[in-house]
């Protein structure tokens, strides 16, 4: 397998970290995307069982983005303190991804209906497929980190917590250096002062939900329920599993068929689908 430090070259190199020292954020749309092709990132990674991957990617030195400065972090407080039962807005949030069949599809069904969300990526999945990286950016979602490779970070220590966040990151701003990732969501829910403060080093606010009723067990009768009366919510789903297995699971095919029949009813209902950034962007400047 090629290293990464062969693969790229040094003129890629030097305009990669020119593209880092001028970066511009915009404050709140993400910019059009600028996707790298990454795909031969990996080499001859297996892609079902992932053997060989090494997160041998470029480490960047802080800061990545600007430290967040008087960011408010999403908890359970703070959302409700923004939302409500009353508020239209549904938060569709997927953690875990990308991953090549699922996302794709949950990608389609949330374009016929028109309707956006926010997709809280592991890095070495974004790595792996580089494409849906991609189309999330391009198509009006709103990409968010949840981690290097999902570890659980109060496990950790203070520089192997700051290994998961910075890495994690790093891949991101590789393919898309100008995108502004303002939301970091802790595997597990869970997250100490340490690793709030790594998140803030690295430009990003914490951003916790206020539904977490779907998870692998959840039936299609459970998932439709969570979206048609999610209005006021931060749903967590999920688009992601490690290690990959070939096909859809059957956890991902009750998700699909869940929000196929549901986002639409939701809509007719009143509801608004929104990205996390579009309505409480400004928490975390
Ligand atoms: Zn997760």
């Amino acid at each position: 397998m090629p290293s990464f430090k062969k693969f790229l070259s040094g003129g890629v190199i030097a305009a990669f970290l020119g593209l880092l020292v001028n970066r511009v954020y915009p404050a709140a749309e993400p910019p059009v995307a600028r996707a790298r092709p990454v795909s031969s990132l990996l080499g001859s990674v297996d892609p079902v069982t992932l053997t060989g991957i090494t997160p041998s990617f470029p480490r960047i030195p802080l800061p990545l983005q600007p430290p967040v400065l008087g960011g408010v972090d999403l908890t359970q407080d703070t959302i409700r303190d923004w939302l409500s039962d009353r508020s239209p807005e549904i938060f569709l949030t997927f953690d875990d991804g990308p991953s090549p069949k699922a996302t794709a599809l949950i990608l389609d069904i949330l374009q016929a209906h028109d309707v956006k969300a926010t997709f809280f990526v592991l890095g070495r999945n974004a790595a792996m497929w580089p494409e849906l990286i991609e189309r999330i950016v391009a198509e009006g979602h709103e990409l968010a980190l949840h981690s290097y490779s999902h570890a659980n970070l109060t496990t950790l220590s203070w520089e192997q917590k700051k290994q998961e966040i910075a890495d994690g990151l790093a891949l991101l701003h590789w393919q898309l250096p100008n995108l502004r990732i303002r939301w970091f969501r802790p595997p597990y829910g869970s997250y100490d002062q340490a690793v709030v403060d790594l998140a803030h080093a690295h430009g990003m606010c914490i951003a916790m939900f206020n539904e977490i009723s779907i998870n692998s067990d959840s039936a299609v009768a459970e998932i439709v329920q969570t979206v048609v009366t999610g209005q006021g919510r931060i749903i967590v789903l999920h688009d992601g599993q490690w290690p990959r297995p070939a096909s859809l699971t059957a956890a991902e095919q009750r998700l699909l068929h869940g929000l196929a029949a549901s986002i639409g009813v939701a809509k007719a209902q009143g509801a608004e689908f929104k990205t996390l950034s579009s309505h409480f962007g400004n928490l975390c400047p």
